[in-house]
């Protein structure tokens, strides 16, 4: 079958590797549609990931697909199903997995190996964390289920409160899901700040009250004040994974705020905090990761639902064999997310 498999940095292959074949209580699925990710265009810029992979490797993380063979012992799923897989699943027995703390499981099982023809889900993943799709959900949609449930976790951990003033740093595909479930599902008023005007105007499509591009905005904090209170933002979310958009996130929060930072850093990095405004102004500064079996279902579920237009985000349909000129059109901005079909 034709996959990509990643060396390096930047250095992406598409080859013919043997197709899987399940093990004990594992699946393969013919991919439908794989989406590309923030995260795999930082995984392709960086040469890999600490906790998802290490080069070489088969690369991507999101897909929905059909089932096409099933493992020794897998009784509850058939050949011929539509379904999306996490990619991830937690043991369920360590120290976090028994808080309930799943994201922060120690063990978590990844899959990696979406862009390619056929994908082997691990037993782990068909036993916690994939889930069967309705007919009519196009496959491209159903693969967005992975951030989205990565941003529901987020959204449930950011003390949000219905029509509370909420800043969005960070336009990439994760900003824009928080900006449709945060107007959606809490009637916030979001103030979206981002560095492209096409991604703006699908956050203004998603509801947000306000958009800014930061290239032509000449003092964030000035222009947040203005529309809030004059006090801050009651929440901060942080969806660029650089330490400057960190500092500055939570010097955006009013005092008593919550400032999410969800975008993952690169390695070794720090930000310098101001200990007078965290103390006396009561702040709740918090990093979430990744996402939950629970957030898993819901995400899909909100996809199904169709109340919010997510097929905004899927800029086009691209065949496999793109992938490495996706990449770069990615790494460029020209596009947003983009479902990759073998
Ligand atoms: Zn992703
Ligand atoms: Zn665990």
């Amino acid at each position: 079958m034709l996959a990509a498999v990643l060396y390096g940095k930047e250095d992406l292959r598409l080859e013919e590797v043997a197709e899987p074949t399940p093990a004990a209580g594992e699946v393969v699925i013919q991919v439908g549609a794989a989406t590309t990710c923030g995260t795999d265009l930082k995984v392709w810029r960086r040469g890999g990931h600490a906790k998802m992979l290490q080069p070489p490797t088969l690369f991507g993380h999101e897909a929905a697909g059909k089932i096409v063979a099933l493992g020794e012992g897998v009784t509850n799923w058939e050949e011929g199903q539509r379904v999306v897989g996490n990619n991830s699943a937690p043991c369920m027995k360590c120290f976090f997995c028994e808080k309930q703390e799943y994201s922060l499981c120690p063990n978590l099982t990844w899959n990696n190996g979406t862009f390619a023809q056929y994908l082997k889900i691990p037993a782990p993943i068909v036993e916690h964390n994939l889930l069967a799709i309705p007919d009519e959900l196009p496959y491209p949609l159903a693969a967005m289920t992975e951030p989205l449930a990565c941003v529901l976790h987020g959204i449930s951990r950011s003390n949000v409160q219905p029509g509370d003033k909420v800043v969005v740093l960070g336009d990439g595909a994760i900003g824009l899901m928080f900006v449709a479930k945060l107007v959606y599902d809490y009637g916030a008023e979001v103030i979206l700040f981002g560095g492209n005007d096409k991604r703006l105007e699908i956050g203004e499509e998603f509801g947000a009250s306000n958009t800014y591009n930061y290239h032509k905005a000449k003092n964030i904090g000035t222009l947040v004040k203005k529309v809030t209170s004059g006090w801050g933002a009651d929440v901060v979310i942080e969806a660029t994974g650089v330490p400057s958009v960190w500092e500055t996130a939570i010097s955006l929060v009013r005092p008593g705020g919550t400032v999410n930072l969800f975008g993952g850093c690169p390695p070794d990095t720090n930000i310098t905090v101001d200990t007078e405004q965290l103390h006396y102004s009561e702040l709740t500064v918090k990093g979430v990761f990744h996402n939950t079996p629970h957030f898993v279902r819901e995400a899909l579920e909100l996809i199904t639902s169709r109340r919010t237009p997510f097929n905004l985000m899927v800029s086009e349909r691209r065949p496999l064999r793109d992938l490495q000129k996706v990449l770069s059109d990615m790494r460029d901005r020209k596009v947003l997310k983009v479902a990759m079909i073998p």
